[in-house]
């Protein structure tokens, strides 16, 4: 079984766009015991798509293609694979009932050109589109197997996931599952990780353990092949209590999408506690971190981002000569930052960030100084110091992630 993944789009090749969509398509098909062997990038070129449809034919099950379904001239996937296997292009009935939906519900105007993102090819299964209006193509044809995605990330993950995915799985079934499940850890980076798990990863062939360090975190992809997934499942459960024995205290949760906002949240929600926040050099980024989790509003009150002196007197009434005396980028100043802010917006916990986010040093503290205050609900408020070691960008998402790391101490 091999298969391949071709991205269409010219600004893919002018390095506009970063070709993500691979990335997701390969890690969904070899989920699926699907192996990828290549990976084209091509732009919006028929002839020059064509040429490879060609050579994909000859050594591929199933090529994925991406991109190219839109409603512009330039949009030329639809057009190129229908006439490559010799089929025409047909207009699929729920999709342009959707789009109709859409036009009559946002009373934009519907152009000509939107039909023909109601476009799929004959014969073929439609993969419809929940979060937009192209519709994608399953087709075989000459033991090949074409499948038409559209381009923006955020259609191509839902449709693959809710429509193509079960067709491939029934098109392609796998006597031996692949059963995977997803580790997160914050507060360790990944080489001690590796060291802590060394002998267990050396030594584990089914299932096996992938370390995968992302900003700030680390995840580990535990994945065990059988035929029968309560064997896979069991698998799985013996190996995560090796792993926990070793490195349990640094793990805060399950799953590839699960951030640790999203476990923050969750947490807060669970205890019916609330949170807001007063920002400093992370102006505003941990509430907007917060923000990204959908149902936050259950638990996030508002807060403020106070980057200067000025703003933390007037917007948290945080005393002037406190700020003269120790400074801001301070124990005093983090705490009355934390303590105000949670007072002001009638939260549970505050949290605060006041620090040095570079590259320049500020009142004699190198960049990378954080101080990180928690204040809670009938609890002596307190400050943790960070020294986090990198760009700018790099020490703000740092500090964020700690802030988020101490609510679910
Ligand atoms: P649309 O209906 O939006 O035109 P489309 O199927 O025609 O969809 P494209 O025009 O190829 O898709 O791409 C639309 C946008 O999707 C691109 O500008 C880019 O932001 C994103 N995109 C396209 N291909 C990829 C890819 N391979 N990886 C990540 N993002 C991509
Ligand atoms: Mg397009």
């Amino acid at each position: 079984m091999k298969a391949e993944i071709i991205a269409v789009g010219t600004e893919l090749l002018l390095g506009q766009v970063v070709n993500t969509n691979a990335t997701f398509l390969s890690e969904e098909l070899a989920d699926l015991g699907i192996e990828v062997y290549y990976h084209t990038v091509v732009g919006d070129n028929p002839q020059r798509l064509e040429s490879i449809l060609e050579e994909a034919q000859e050594r591929s099950d199933l090529i994925v293609l991406c991109g190219g379904l839109g409603p512009t001239d330039d949009d030329l996937t639809k057009d190129t694979v229908a006439a490559h296997i010799h089929h025409t292009l047909i207009q699929d009935e729920q999709a342009l009932a959707r789009l109709h939906e859409f036009f009559a519900f946002s009373k934009n105007k519907m152009t000509e050109n939107n039909l023909r993102q109601t476009l799929m090819i004959e014969g073929g299964l439609a993969v419809q589109n929940p979060t937009g209006l192209a519709v994608g193509t399953l087709i075989t044809e000459q033991g090949t197997t074409y499948l038409l995605l559209p381009g923006p990330p955020n259609e191509l993950k839902p449709m693959f996931q809710q429509y193509a995915r079960p067709l491939l799985e029934e098109l392609f079934p796998q006597e031996e599952q692949l059963i995977s499940r997803v580790l997160r850890f914050y507060g360790i980076g990944e080489s001690q990780l590796v060291t802590e798990l060394k002998e267990l990863i050396d030594t584990q062939t089914n299932p096996t353990i992938a370390p995968y360090a992302k900003p700030n975190e680390v995840t580990l992809r535990l994945t065990a092949k059988s035929g029968d997934e309560k064997v896979g499942q069991q698998l799985l459960d013996s190996l995560e209590a090796s792993v926990m024995a070793l490195v349990g205290e640094y793990f805060y949760g399950y799953g590839d999408e699960n951030s640790l906002a999203k476990v923050t949240v969750k947490e807060l929600k669970k205890h019916k506690k609330t949170i807001t926040a007063a920002e400093s050099l992370t102006a505003g980024l941990f509430q907007s971190t917060l923000g990204d989790v959908p149902g936050v509003s259950d638990v996030f009150k508002g807060g403020f981002v106070t980057y200067s002196a000025e703003t933390k007197a007037a917007f948290l009434g945080i005393d002037r000569s406190l700020l003269e005396k120790e400074g801001t980028v301070s124990e005093a100043c983090a705490i009355a930052m934390a303590e105000q802010s949670r007072i002001a917006a009638d939260a549970d916990f505050g949290v605060s960030f006041t620090g040095v986010a570079g590259p320049d040093e500020l009142e004699n503290q190198p960049a990378g100084t954080v101080w990180i205050g928690l204040a809670e609900k009938g609890k002596p408020t307190i400050a943790f110091l960070q020294h986090f070691n990198r760009d700018r960008r790099s020490i703000r998402q740092s500090a964020v992630m700690k802030g988020l790391s101490l609510i679910l101490q």
